[in-house]
């Protein structure tokens, strides 16, 4: 529902007409969004304010840089405010890649920063307090085929750009990738090349580095006391997704990726752009001269970038694709894990929000699902038959490791040969094996403790 509504500009709230009717007219030319020449613009003034010439349309209306930038944010604050993605008393990492996405987001949730100072330093502490923010980069460049000295250039850069922000200097982390293994008192760099080495599969590969990123970024989070890991996933990112994980196979974990909340992970993940297209991202940090970088380098013939591809044709034929395919996924049904639990929540929201929340039971923030130790996608049935039985027949701790990788790891992820497997989860990192680990030591313990009464032959006194 925030989704549809939040196609209106301003600070969410006080639309017109049109968007009264938005949700039953998902395609209608009107909805169309894209960005039109300078050049063609340059006659007509913008729809919203009559002033300055238009940059962009968004919902049928031309509108100028500002009324562009007023749309964006306050996309972004609706998505912030009526998913409860940040309360006051949170401290929230930013995702910083340096790409457009990420440098708006980080440019918005400042902007919602200030703000709240603002008003906290004008009530005279009345208010609650206001979050607290810092940025991470994961440095992959372990990786690439950079050379050393342009990877020192872009994290200065991102150092540079962030620091103008967030002036405290424990507000920017940079991570190498190979941190990962930071506690594992082992040759991180070694670790990490071999590891990604053994997967063969360019789709794979990619998949199996976003997992790592994300790991990386969870272990900064833990490590510096955030509560809130924000990414800069925008609406075509998430399009492209949706595309890619339904050719892998992955549609039956698939709504919990495009949720604006996912608390599957420890500290918890939000994704405020989700309704913003990245050309709308990219025109923004032209026109207001917001620095972005490019580091990662391109692959070219995996699943994802044949779909990226795919996608910007699309986009092509018709701007509102993205959307499209965003709606659409999100009327698959979430996970309970997307969504926060009432507990704490509902002191900080406002009360036309609350009863959304409200319907929550609160022990539900402990979820059943089963993830995959790889990537953690939630188990379907047929997944979690197989884990059973595997869990019955396992005669060493990789046969349950692999029994708990999800259809797609398995198929995409783990080595090519069956004999690979140990090496491979023995390069893994700890965390996620040793969850594998907690979860077979508490049913056996569990097993132990009921094998006194179940069988009777047992001599052991008991
Ligand atoms: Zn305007
Ligand atoms: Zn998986």
């Amino acid at each position: 529902m925030a989704g549809d509504s939040s196609s209106c500009g301003g600070g969410g709230g006080g639309c017109g007409a049109n968007c009264s009717s938005a949700s039953a007219a998902d395609d209608a030319p009107e909805k169309q969004l894209g960005r039109i020449s300078i050049a063609t613009g340059a006659g007509a003034s913008c729809g919203k304010c009559g002033g300055g010439a238009v940059v962009a349309v968004a919902g049928g209306v031309g509108l100028c840089g500002e009324c562009l930038r007023a749309h964006l944010f306050g996309k972004f604050k609706l998505a912030v405010t009526s998913n409860a993605m940040v309360r006051p008393t949170d401290f929230v990492l930013l995702a910083f890649s340096g790409g457009p996405a990420s440098r708006v987001a980080l440019q918005f949730i400042h902007e919602m920063r200030s703000k709240a100072i603002e008003s906290w330093d004008a009530s005279n502490s009345q208010a609650l307090p206001v979050f607290g923010m810092g940025a991470a980069f994961v440095d992959e460049s372990i990786l690439s085929s950079k050379p050393r000295h342009e990877v020192e250039l872009a994290i200065e850069d991102i150092k540079s750009i962030v620091s103008s922000l967030l002036p405290a200097d424990k507000a920017m982390h940079i991570a190498p990738l190979e941190d990962v293994f930071s506690t594992e008192s082992v040759d991180g760099e070694g670790r990490l090349r071999e590891l990604v080495g053994m997967v063969d599969d360019d789709t794979g590969r990619e998949d199996f580095l976003r997992c790592l990123r994300m790991l990386a970024l969870q272990k900064i989070a833990l490590e510096n006391g955030y509560t809130k890991i924000m990414l800069g996933s925008c609406a075509s990112a998430i399009a492209c997704h949706v595309l890619s994980a339904t050719v892998k196979g992955q549609g039956y974990s698939l709504p919990a990726d495009v949720q604006y909340v996912d608390t599957r992970w420890e500290v918890p993940v939000v994704i405020p752009l989700r309704d913003c297209l990245a050309q709308e991202l990219t025109l923004l940090c032209e026109l207001d001269r917001l620095k972005t970088l490019q580091l990662l380098d391109k692959p070219c013939s995996s699943i994802n970038s044949l779909v990226a591809s795919f996608v910007a044709r699309l986009r092509e034929e018709n701007p509102s694709r993205e959307h499209t395919i965003v709606r659409t996924a999100q009327k698959l049904k979430p996970f309970s894990f997307n969504k926060f639990s009432a507990n704490g929540y509902h002191d900080f929201l406002p009360s036309r929000l609350r009863p959304k929340f409200q319907n929550v039971d609160s022990d539900e923030s402990t979820f059943s699902e089963v993830l995959c130790i790889i990537c953690r996608s939630p188990f379907s049935e047929s997944e979690l038959q197989k884990l059973e039985s595997a869990k019955h027949e396992a005669q060493k701790k990789t046969d349950l490791y692999t029994a708990y990788c999800c259809q797609s790891c398995h198929f995409q992820i783990l080595p090519g040969g069956v004999n690979l497997y140990d090496h491979f989860f023995s390069l893994l990192p700890k965390v996620w094996t040793e969850r594998v680990d907690t979860a077979s030591a508490r049913h056996s313990s569990l097993r132990d403790q009921i094998d006194d009464y179940l069988l009777e032959d047992d001599d052991d006194g008991n």
